[in-house]
């Protein structure tokens, strides 16, 4: 799961004027807006728990197809790289796990 901000020039209803708003992101899809000139924050309810599904099943199907694309085009580059995969994976899993908590955490603070 990934979180992103981007900047564009909205049209604010509280300023009545066309001002530079941040725009945050949960993988593909709107999670708030805000306007930088009032502060007006306008969240979106996000399905978290769709979203860790939507992207494990992605990641789960593509998986084979992009480890055998790899092995494909360069093997004994695959093969060498592949003990260091193995171990910094944990470590990746550990630090995503720690990051996705803390996107729950925000998400159900928003709610209330
Ligand atoms: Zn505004």
């Amino acid at each position: 799961m990934k979180e992103t901000r981007l900047e564009a020039f909205l049209y604010c209803t509280q300023c009545k004027q066309e001002h530079h708003h941040v725009i945050g992101y949960m993988n593909d899809r709107i999670s708030e807006i805000q306007c930088r000139n009032c502060g007006r924050l306008l969240s979106l309810k996000i399905d978290l728990a769709h979203e860790l599904y939507d992207e494990v099943y992605r990641r789960i199907r593509s998986k084979p197809s992009r480890m055998t694309e790899e092995y494909r085009s360069d093997v004994s580059r695959f093969l060498l790289n592949l003990p260091a995969r193995v171990v910094s994976k944990p470590y990746r899993v550990f630090q995503e796990a720690k990051q996705i908590r803390g996107y729950f955490k925000k998400y159900r603070v928003n709610k209330r």
